[in-house]
């Protein structure tokens, strides 16, 4: 197994598919190098298979012959040695996995300088300041990065003699300085580290390597790929290149552009510039860009070249691209190009654009699969209401969407008045990864600096969290900001922001719900068209309005009405009366009030989904979410403030009360319990059924049972229903075409799923209380243990949130198989939370249900992932 490859090593596969292996940096680099043949520095990639190597069980034996192999090769081609002290080759050594981390890990440059070739620099370039302000960045990038010295060490330094100077930035500094600056640098090294600083280049590239291979387990990395959903097991490659650089004068720049607005999706290349600095420089976020077009003046055949370089890319790659570039004295090299991260709309108008475009002439297959579900999310998001008031300033509309909240100027106390319940907004001068737990609480992004590829841009975007970014007019300070006509907003104080306006103001602006673009429809109606006959969307909704929301949305029906939740708010005394009823006539008058509201209910949400199925589950409480605390009641009597009928109703409750509610008299129980409720309810919804048909509708009724375990239970509550069904219908019943069929939620009913068939028309897994029960962690209790356990790498997702794909997974599986031997016509759903998560809905499509239903907000996202789950198995 080679543990490292050339960016022009002959892959037998194209090697940006080789994403697994090389990481996406180094995929798309050997792709620029040996497909394209673009301007790329020469280099290699050592492989995440050495960096899991060197997790498992430290270095990898083999990697060090590897490494130097391929250094003296890169040594051969550009006739340059590292560490020599004629003409230095330097390198820089960047992390890249799998999925991209923007920024989240570590990078070294101009690796290969030391005492004596930092003359050989000087020399060669005829530019001692340069030579010298390169070897001042890597003694502190490598002491930061690899020797952990802490940053503000060198910061001091550089500040110290800036000031002794009197320069006020970085480019000023003469010669001199930077040599006193770098003597001051390997000094801070000997200290902290108590050796010198590596002069010899092998032993810089390996500690360089092995800090990137580490930096895949620092906190704010594992933090993001909790954040993202990446598996803790993928490891980084590691890039070594040739250094070019972008900071020898001022014929030289160093940009990042994206071959389309990331933003709009307009189809003009979009992005920053900056003359005579090194990328970090852009990325950062701490000297103000220029815009791309500013380079088509002042470098304008590199600039012709970039976008010629742009076309073969979007031809080759037949998306959006984001690439990172230098000129270094009039060459334009690429260092990176990967396929670009963009907002809900820019996605769905590129798709768009892409099958028109007559370079390439996208299908509507692959056009679905640009555009992913949390796009849609985006699109669906709120701005701010139209506001009198005056701005305390703009900036760049980074992440669309606005946001309303607190100031918090530090991402912990950010974090902190989250959990505390507030809204906050993180403002910060700009963000690195180290705010990553901040910007996750927040419910948007302020920074004062940085443009539209700086980190707090990128990283919201991806999120599609609010953000504007460099907003220029605002001084941030530790805890305030200071506007330009001198006001002064507190830590604590409201603000609200306008990612797509870049607008900022003071206090709350109402939030009002965006106008999706066109294309959301056109993109949709494919994604239908590809999922059609195969895996169906519907939605969970409860009450009327819900069902109208979800059918605009989409939905095909009703997976789950949740008939308790209809008994909330000022219904919620009838449910309370009837389960606590204590004679049959109390009960009996409790059922007749429910009769009616639910009748009433019925009929309004069969009209609302006229025409589709409706599923309505009969009553399932928790009995706790229903019943009055009994621990309130006993305060209530110990002060003597119980009223008479509250010593009632605390006998009553106290009776009923469960130590574990959600494994208690719920579901098929509480029907068997309450003999009569199921009936009563199945009564409401056929004269529902009736009355829209006698208006000329077509109600599509399913009746499910939940919370099954047996066949006896599903016989006997079944037959209750069918009963029923006869005798309020009478003739009409066939008329009706009413079907039964059951929740699997335990796993003894997914195990038993071939015996229930025999009486069930239709499944739907409740994966919220099949993966409560099959993990045995109680839906309401275990969230402190999922945050260790995530935390831990135990679990790699929530599993309430994304099916657990070989345990409960594997009982959805074989209750599907089981159920469809018994009954092949049997049609199967999916209505716990797991139905509008694109994860799982890949995985559901796979084992063949029939349709997933979610919350109305999440069934664009299921159409959409539904259809690229068809479309990938199809071509994987
Ligand atoms: C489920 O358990 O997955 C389900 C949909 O039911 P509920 O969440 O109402 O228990
Ligand atoms: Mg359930």
């Amino acid at each position: 197994m080679a543990l490292v490859y050339a960016f022009d090593f002959p892959h037998d596969a194209s090697p940006r598919a080789l994403g697994e292996l090389l990481g996406g940096k180094g995929a798309n680099l050997a792709e620029m190098t040996s497909v394209l043949r673009l301007p790329v520095p020469p280099g290699f990639t050592i492989t995440t298979d050495a960096c899991r190597e060197y997790l498992a069980s430290g270095w990898p034996s083999g990697l060090d012959g590897a490494v130097a192999e391929h250094v003296e090769r890169l040594e051969v081609a550009l006739g340059k040695r590292l560490g020599d002290a004629g003409d230095p080759l330097l390198v820089s050594v960047r992390s890249g996995a799998k999925f991209s981390m923007p920024g989240m890990m570590d990078t070294v440059l101009n690796l290969g300088l030391n005492d004596r070739s930092v003359e050989g620099l000087a020399t060669q370039t005829g530019d001692e300041r340069f030579a010298l302000d390169s070897y001042r960045r890597l003694v502190s990038m490598y002491g930061r990065i690899v020797l952990g010295v802490p940053a503000d060490h060198f910061d001091l330094q550089l500040d110290e003699v800036k000031a002794r100077v009197g320069a006020s930035d970085d480019g000023q500094l003469t010669a001199d300085a930077l040599a006193d600056i770098v003597q001051a640098h390997l000094r801070a090294v000997e200290a902290f580290t108590g050796e010198p600083f590596p002069q010899d280049p092998a032993t810089q590239l390996r500690g360089a390597i092995e800090a990137v291979f580490r930096s895949w387990l620092a906190p704010r990395a594992v933090r993001y790929r909790r954040r993202e959903q990446i598996p803790d097991d993928l490891g980084t490659a590691v890039n070594v290149q040739a250094m070019v650089f972008g900071n020898r004068g001022d014929d030289s720049g160093t940009g990042v552009a994206f071959t389309r607005d990331p933003s709009t999706g307009e189809p003009e290349p979009y992005g920053d510039f900056l003359v005579n600095a090194q990328g970090e420089d852009v990325v950062a976020g701490t000297r103000n860009t220029l815009p791309l077009a500013a380079m088509a003046e002042r470098f304008p055949s590199q600039h012709a070249q970039l976008l010629e370089i742009f076309d073969r890319l979007e031809r080759h790659y037949r998306d959006m691209l984001d690439t990172e570039f230098t000129i270094e004295q009039g060459t334009l090299w690429m260092l990176q190009v990967r396929v670009g991260k963009r907002t809900g709309a820019a996605a769905l108008r590129i798709a768009v654009d892409l099958t028109t475009d007559p370079r390439l002439r996208l299908s509507p297959r692959e056009a679905i699969l640009r555009v992913r579900p949390e796009h849609l999310d985006q699109v669906l998001h709120p701005h701010l209401q139209r506001t009198r008031a005056t701005p305390l300033g703009t900036g760049v509309p980074a992440s669309p969407g606005a946001a309303v909240g607190c100031a918090y100027f530090d991402p912990d106390r950010a974090a902190d008045a989250a959990d505390r319940g507030e809204r906050v907004v993180l403002v910060r001068p700009e963000t690195s990864p180290e705010d990553v737990h901040g910007m996750i609480a927040a419910e948007g992004i302020l920074t004062s600096r940085g443009g539209m590829a700086s980190h707090a841009a990128v990283v919201a975007r991806g999120w599609g969290k609010p953000a504007v970014c460099g907003a220029e007019s605002l001084t941030v300070g530790p805890d305030s900001f200071t506007t330009a006509d001198g006001t002064v907003v507190h830590e604590g104080d409201t603000i609200s922001i306008d990612g797509s306006t870049g607008v900022i103001y003071l206090g709350e602006v109402g939030l009002v719900e965006t106008e999706p673009p066109p294309e959301l429809e056109v993109v949709l109606g494919w994604a239908d068209e590809l999922r059609a006959g195969r895996l169906g969307v519907r939605a969970n909704a409860d009450t009327p309005d819900d069902a109208a929301r979800a059918r605009a949305f989409g939905a095909e029906g009703i997976g789950l009405c949740r008939t308790e939740h209809m008994f909330l708010g000022e219904r919620l005394p009838v449910v309370r009366r009837m389960i606590l009823a204590d004679t049959p006539d109390e009960e009996a008058a409790a059922l007749a009030e429910l009769l009616e509201v639910q009748r009433a209910d019925f009929v309004a949400l069969l009209e609302a989904m006229d025409g589709l199925p409706v599923t309505v589950r009969l009553l399932d409480p928790p009995l706790h979410e229903f019943l009055p605390s009994v621990d309130e009641l006993l305060v209530q009597q110990a002060r003597g403030l119980l009223p008479p009928e509250g010593e009632a109703l605390l006998a009553a409750a106290s009776r009923w009360r469960e130590q574990n509610p959600m494994l208690g008299t719920r579901g098929v129980r509480l029907g068997i319990v309450k003999a009569g409720l199921y009936r009563m309810q199945v009564r409401a919804l056929v004269e529902a059924a009736l009355v829209r048909r006698d208006a000329g509708g077509d109600p599509k009724v399913e009746v499910m049972i939940p919370l099954v375990s047996t066949l006896a239970e599903l016989e006997l509550t079944r037959q209750w229903v069918l009963d029923e069904v006869v005798q309020v219908a009478g003739e009409r019943a066939a008329e009706l075409g009413v079907l039964v069929g059951t929740m699997i939620e335990t796993p003894r009913a997914a195990l038993r799923a071939g015996e229930l068939a025999q009486v069930a028309e239709f499944f739907s897994f409740g994966t919220n209380d099949l993966t409560q029960m099959t993990f045995g962690f109680s839906r309401d209790d275990v969230a402190p243990v999922l945050e260790r356990y995530l935390e831990e790498g135990l679990l790699t997702v929530d599993p309430f949130a994304s099916i657990d794909e070989p345990g409960v997974g594997e009982l959805v599986r074989t209750g599907v198989e089981r159920g469809r031997l018994t009954r092949p016509d049997l049609k199967t759903g999916v209505c716990g939370e797991h139905g509008g998560d694109p994860r799982s809905i890949a995985f559901f499509e796979s084992i063949g249900i029939d349709y997933v239903s979610c919350s109305p907000f999440r069934v664009p996202g299921a159409r959409l992932a539904a259809a690229q789950a068809v479309v990938a198995r199809a071509e994987p």
